[in-house]
């Protein structure tokens, strides 16, 4: 486990280490409440969270997991790779890694101005490929590269190392959803050709939904499929700083960034907890 799972985790939330670390609190005379305590320990801000020693806990903090698909569960960027490849190969395009570079750029573009509502949902499939294209002043239709592209990421089966496991470790100690924003044409088969669909109590896909995270009416959706529980029993994992940690942040879940290798950090992003990889996961939960 990461010396910052072991930080931000929740493994010091317990009875025990609220009365150790408040009666340290009034021996130096501190006026902060209990729910001001909680949180200055979870974020790690309080020096004595250093010193205190890890507790096991009374109970489980949540009840429900909600997990994110792309890059959480599913090997996007893997799938992603493959389905581009076939796709421009096929057509006796350009294709090499500085290519794929290029389209993850565009497309991630894209995906932000879609969730940000710059970009409305019918444009989404098809310009992500007019603009590659165009970038390398290639004639051809981009909705037909469009179209083969879904169809080959569609088709797609890469799991993240150690998703299959964590699924199964949680399943029958929490209730499990899935959150993504994706295309219903494209998440819905990937659903059937990994075999994880079981695992949910409820999918929720932004295509179906008709909004994305991190609106707040996705996680409103979300929030009803659950029958509207405690908002501070629902923690939120996701590898998207914003779609994912920032949207559960601001409707009032707890959140853990999974930060992938070669991911950027967010300093002031707030996560309740980092991992670098979901097989860190079950440590968060302990
Ligand atoms: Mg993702």
């Amino acid at each position: 486990m990461s010396l910052t799972t072991v930080l931000l985790g929740p493994h010091v939330a317990n009875d025990l280490l609220m009365a150790r670390y408040s009666s340290l609190k009034q021996a130096k005379g501190a006026a902060a409440g209990a729910g001001n305590s909680r949180k200055a320990i979870r974020s790690g801000t309080s020096p004595t969270s250093l010193t205190l020693p890890r507790q096991k806990p009374h109970r489980m903090m949540y009840d429900w997991l909600l997990f994110d698909a792309d890059n959480t569960i599913w090997d996007f960027d893997a799938a992603e790779a493959h389905a581009l490849e076939r796709t421009l190969l096929e057509r006796d395009l350009e294709w090499s890694q500085e290519v794929l570079s290029t389209y993850r750029l565009i497309n991630r573009a894209a995906w932000d101005d879609f969730e940000k509502g710059r970009l409305p949902k019918e444009q989404l499939r098809d310009i992500r490929f007019k603009r590659l294209l165009e970038h390398y002043r290639h004639d051809h239709p981009a909705e037909e590269l469009s179209l083969s592209y879904r169809n080959y990421l569609a088709a797609s089966h890469h799991l993240l190392e150690g998703a299959l496991d964590v699924l199964q470790r949680v399943q029958g100690r929490y209730r499990l959803g899935l959150i993504t924003n994706g295309l219903k044409e494209v998440q819905r088969p990937r659903l059937q050709n990994t075999g994880i669909a079981p695992f949910f109590d409820f999918i929720a896909i932004s295509d179906e939904i008709g909004v994305a995270k991190p609106d707040a009416a996705f996680f409103a959706h979300a929030q009803a499929c659950m029958g509207h529980p405690g908002k501070d029993r629902v923690l939120v994992i996701g590898d998207n700083p914003n779609a994912d940690i920032r949207g559960a942040l601001d409707f009032g879940y707890d959140a853990c960034w999974l930060r992938l290798p070669g991911t950027a950090n967010h300093p002031k992003l707030g996560a309740t907890y980092q991992i670098r990889r979901i097989s860190e996961l079950p440590d968060v939960l302990k």
